[in-house]
């Protein structure tokens, strides 16, 4: 369901240039704001100069597991996201054995490119408002969605006033392509995920959104373009944080939460994982120790705040350099079954079929694929 030639991130300027930072003030007025910005018990008392330390140290620990390549330039474009993190720390071997496509980023697909778009579609609504000197309406989900999309097609007219502008994006660019393509089933695919993710958003959050909220990983003016960071400007390594917003200004107090939102809750077991992930990989991006993780799940309107301290912040870290030191790994060993990490996730992995210990998983009762048999 990718469009041809489409299915690589190319980063626009804003993106290849926002490591951080970025604007604030997407004050929308509600009354009960979802974080209190108080640090919490246990979060460091210096929020920057940990992030300096974290940086340090994960950078150092990054040099060293790409040392252990066979010869340098052998590991390139390790791209260290959540899904990467969580692959590599549940089963390694299903890591190493992704390729290409899982090493580096994976691609814009229906289900990646959901919460991208929502957020830009949503970015672009509050813009949309912005501009014509409004309040933002309560967005309709789909409607959005589409509005979004057709004002991608229009953009290029925006120089000559024909249309309102539209801020470009890495997701935005591949929506145009696939249209282009005229892959509407892929297009149908994009805004049914996008709709739910910006259903479940507002649902969570609240509308008017709470005050000091900022959108991240998103495009546009009431945004902040992305939230990565590279331990070396020749590093092959691109560590990105997935958080879909921020809640509260970015000062050397620190205090501020991520906010990452699920469309579906998806297993709890992963929430503190992907919490130190988040936490760590935003505090590389920005500089500053987040206060708090706030992760929600849409299909359940479930809120989680979770504190950040120095253990989440080692916990993530230990995440993001396994994935460089499994990356390396598979220079040289590539998908080996000898390690292979039976979950789950074995009903969806395209390594199945070459792996003992996840076909001997598989064969226990009650263990097929979400309930149906094996045929
Ligand atoms: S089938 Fe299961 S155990 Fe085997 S590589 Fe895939 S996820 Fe890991």
């Amino acid at each position: 369901m990718r469009a041809p030639g489409g299915n690589r991130f190319r980063p626009v300027e804003d993106e290849a240039t926002g490591s951080g930072g970025g604007t604030d003030g997407l004050d929308q007025g509600s009354r009960e704001p979802i974080a209190t910005g108080r640090l919490a018990p246990g979060t460091p008392s210096d929020p920057v100069g940990a992030a300096d330390r974290l940086r340090a140290e994960t950078s150092r620990r990054i040099v060293d597991a790409l040392a252990g390549a066979p010869s340098p330039g052998a590991v390139a474009d390790v791209y260290v996201g959540w899904v990467a993190a969580r692959d590599a720390a549940t089963c390694p071997a299903r890591y190493r054995g992704e390729g290409e496509h899982g090493w580096g980023f994976p691609g814009w697909s229906p289900p990646l490119a959901g919460g991208a778009c929502g957020r830009a579609a949503l970015a672009h609504h509050i813009a949309q408002a912005d501009r014509a000197g409004r309040p933002p309406t309560l967005p309709m989900p789909l409607d959005a969605i589409r509005a979004w999309m057709r004002a991608l097609r229009t953009r290029d007219g925006a120089a000559e006033g024909r249309t309102p502008p539209v801020e470009r994006s890495g997701v935005g660019d591949w929506i145009c392509e696939v249209w282009d393509a005229g892959d509407s089933a892929t297009l149908a695919a994009v805004a049914a995920v996008a709709g739910r993710w910006l259903a479940g958003f507002v649902r969570v959050l609240g509308w008017p959104l709470p005050p000091r909220l900022t959108l991240v990983n998103a495009p546009g003016p009431a945004a902040v373009s992305s939230l990565w960071w590279r331990p070396g400007k020749a590093s092959p390594v691109t560590v990105a944080c997935g958080a879909d917003a921020r809640l509260g200004r970015v000062t050397g107090a620190g205090g501020f939460a991520l906010v990452v939102h699920r469309v579906a809750t998806g297993d709890d077991g992963a929430l503190w994982d992907r919490a130190a992930f988040e936490a760590a990989a935003g505090a590389l991006a920005i500089g500053v120790v987040p206060g708090s993780v706030l992760l929600t799940g849409g299909d359940t309107g479930e809120r989680v705040t979770i504190p950040v301290d120095d253990d989440l912040l080692a916990l993530g870290a230990d995440r993001i350099v396994a994935v460089v030191a499994e990356r390396v790994v598979a220079v040289e060993r590539g998908f080996d079954p000898a390690d292979a990490t039976p979950s789950g996730a074995c009903r969806h992995c395209d390594h199945l079929a070459d792996c003992p210990p996840g076909q001997a998983w598989m064969r226990v009762a009650e263990r097929w694929r979400s309930g149906l048999p094996v045929l």
